[in-house]
């Protein structure tokens, strides 16, 4: 009888043990499902940033921008020619038109820098970006001592390569 009390209580015991591991398997996979949600909802949030960003190019920025002076303009010729508009409806445009004025030549400047800046990273004949750019270490002897050169290895978007500057591969745009 003893005996067999042991034994059922081993028994007992794996039960209750496989029934444990279970349940740790079932919260783990129910942690990875949880997991895989997030990520999910993240590259959806990227994604819709994505489409955002390239919906808001400085050009199109720019154009829009343009578009609101314009309208400004003409609102406020119509307001100066209606003998019913206040001064203060009048003042208060023309200060609505120099605000985004000021909008426009802050956003044509920062558009002007970034393709200064864009210049030193795309192909100098057809604009296609860099792709990448790598260094490499040679050990070259001079005058008896070992001299580092690094040597500048850049790629575009286009299939130009520059090796030091020089071309290795033609612009494919050519
Ligand atoms: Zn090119």
């Amino acid at each position: 009888m003893p005996t067999e009390l042991l034994f059922f209580g081993q028994i007992a015991s794996i039960v209750v043990f496989l029934g444990a591991l279970f349940g740790i398997y079932r919260s783990l996979a129910a942690q990875k499902d949880a997991t895989i949600q997030a990520l999910k909802e993240q590259i959806e949030l990227l994604k819709l940033q994505l489409v955002q960003a390239q919906s808001q190019t400085p050009d199109v920025a720019v154009e829009a921008l343009s578009r609101r002076v314009k309208l400004i303009i003409e609102e406020l010729s119509r307001l100066q020619q209606d003998a019913n508009a206040t001064a203060d409806t009048i003042v208060g445009k023309e200060r609505e038109l120099d605000c985004a004025k000021d909008e426009l030549s802050q956003l044509r400047e920062q558009v002007a820098r970034a393709e200064k800046l864009f210049d030193g990273f795309s192909c100098p004949t057809c604009k296609a970006p860099m792709e990448t750019r790598e260094y490499h270490y040679e050990s070259v002897e001079l005058n008896g001592r070992d001299v580092d050169i690094d040597h500048e290895f850049v790629t575009y978007e286009c299939g130009l390569a520059l090796s030091d500057g020089r071309e290795a591969r033609p612009c494919g745009s050519r």
